[in-house]
């Protein structure tokens, strides 16, 4: 879609504007689990569900009225930010009023509230937070009380470790992962100090963020904290960053999926493994941050010579992951690292090749499922089957300037103009059938100043 100053708009621009991330904060502050449609096609659409309102904070997205420099037509004028920060820390502030009377919506309180440092940073007129530093305020501002008997019974195995009620729907979250969360160095060292297990680990699945059983306070902020600061007191208290939840995920690959580099940073800098497995298809690192667009980690990651062409074991990587995403600056960017233009995905275990082959079965049979459209047709296709299938145009063009293999057919003997037809992405199929390869003896590629204005929205 074209924005009437000439740009074009899409899903990605959506998540880096300050206006609409407000939209979606405001959104999301009500009902937590309602996600957003994305339509991605003429006869497509997907839900998006993503917890970056939760630790991204508004105040470093674009505003129009930053970039003008606050002057319009000679005069002075005022930031929008002062507005956003008032709208927004009045949501948190009825929403945590609210919530501290809800004893069964405990776990929302806490998330709440130990995350609005993060998400208020880089904004306008915050108010200070008058627990911060002391542990005991800390504890009763987070509605922690001492055990009951029956907890105390328990906890006597290990009596040096204080043990805190546990409340309905709080995930088995002690005190140190919100503290971790809220960025309050002091009390983390307090709490450990007072025998609080560093690489505690959480009982259930948390509700609303995608973090799941088994996770520690090092990985819940390497998610959702984006400063750097909490994972680095952790790690100084001896957290353990090889430590992975129930999904197989580790803190590293937890930082890449919160897309927080300043995290990714700190880990790999106390020597957390780049080639780890972060989830039980053995995918890394890198893919894990190209599928979830946070280019900012690619390029920590890749500076910190992560294998660019990595696969997990269904023969995906990480440019594949940023064809689906149609993210073209992580795109471009791993292109300009090397990765392999044509690489085609090939399954490297034989769970991944009776997994092909029985979803290409069930769509041989007719069904008719987008996801499993998508890993079907995945099977040997290589990113620019990818991007056609998904409608990623401009992922298309850029795969084509860098002379990606237009004959390619996947294990289905589709090619990529039948994949965008397949999805009626009738944009897609536009160009690639009216495509020509540039001339022999050319560049590969369009200056910056030649490219499309499609492009520029996105750098
Ligand atoms: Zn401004």
């Amino acid at each position: 879609m074209k924005h009437e100053s000439g740009q074009f708009c899409d899903f990605l621009s959506w998540s880096r504007r300050g206006w609409c991330q407000c939209e979606e904060i405001s959104r999301r502050l009500s009902h937590f689990t309602e996600m957003v449609v994305v339509v991605t096609g003429d006869k497509q659409a997907v839900l998006h569900d993503s917890q970056d309102y939760l630790s991204h904070s508004v105040g470093t997205l674009d505003f129009a009225c930053c970039q003008m420099k606050h002057m319009k037509d000679g005069q002075s004028i005022p930031c929008d930010k002062v507005l956003v920060s008032e709208v927004i820390q009045g949501l948190m502030g009825r929403l945590v009023d609210e919530k501290s009377l809800q004893e069964e919506d405990i776990f929302h309180f806490r998330l709440v509230k130990s995350l609005s440092p993060s998400l208020l940073s880089d904004l306008p007129d915050v108010l200070p937070c008058a627990s911060m530093g002391n542990a005991d305020a800390f504890l009763s501002d987070f509605c922690f009380s001492r055990a009951s008997i029956l907890c105390v019974c328990a906890a006597q195995e290990r009596p040096e470790r204080p043990s805190y009620a546990a409340k309905a729907g709080d995930a088995g979250w002690g005190p140190l992962f919100w503290a971790a969360l809220k960025q309050d160095l002091d009390v983390i060292n307090e709490l450990v100090r007072r025998g609080h297990d560093v690489d505690e680990r959480s009982t259930e699945k948390a509700v609303g963020v995608l973090v799941d059983r088994g996770s520690t306070p090092l990985l819940v902020a390497a998610m959702l904290s984006g400063s750097g600061l909490s994972v680095r007191a952790l790690l100084d208290l001896k957290a353990d960053h090889s430590i992975t939840n129930q999904s197989g995920l580790a803190p590293l690959g937890a930082s890449c999926i919160g897309g927080h580099p300043k995290n990714t940073m700190v880990l790999l800098e106390w020597g957390a493994d780049i080639s780890a497995s972060q989830d039980d298809m053995d995918g890394q690192a890198l893919l894990m941050a190209s599928s979830f667009s946070r280019t900012n980690v690619c390029r920590v990651l890749v500076e910190s010579k992560a294998d660019i062409d990595a696969t997990n074991i269904w023969g995906a990587t990480a440019l594949h992951g940023a064809s689906m995403a149609g993210d073209m600056v992580n795109l471009k960017y791993l292109l300009d690292h090397e990765a392999d233009v044509d690489k085609q995905h090939v399954p490297r275990t034989t769970f991944a090749k009776v997994g092909y082959f029985a979803v290409n079965t069930l769509l041989a049979a007719g069904l008719q499922k987008q996801a499993l459209q998508g890993i079907g047709h995945a099977h040997l296709g290589s990113s620019l089957l990818t991007a056609a299938l998904h409608g990623q145009t401009h992922c298309v063009t850029e795969l084509l300037l860098r002379r990606a293999d237009l004959n390619v057919r996947n294990n289905n003997g589709k090619s990529a103009q039948e994949l965008a037809e397949l999805r009626s992405h009738m944009g897609t199929l536009d160009l690639l059938r009216t495509w020509h390869p540039p001339s022999p003896g050319t560049g590969p590629l369009l200056t910056e100043e030649e490219e499309p204005l499609m492009y520029t929205t996105f750098v």
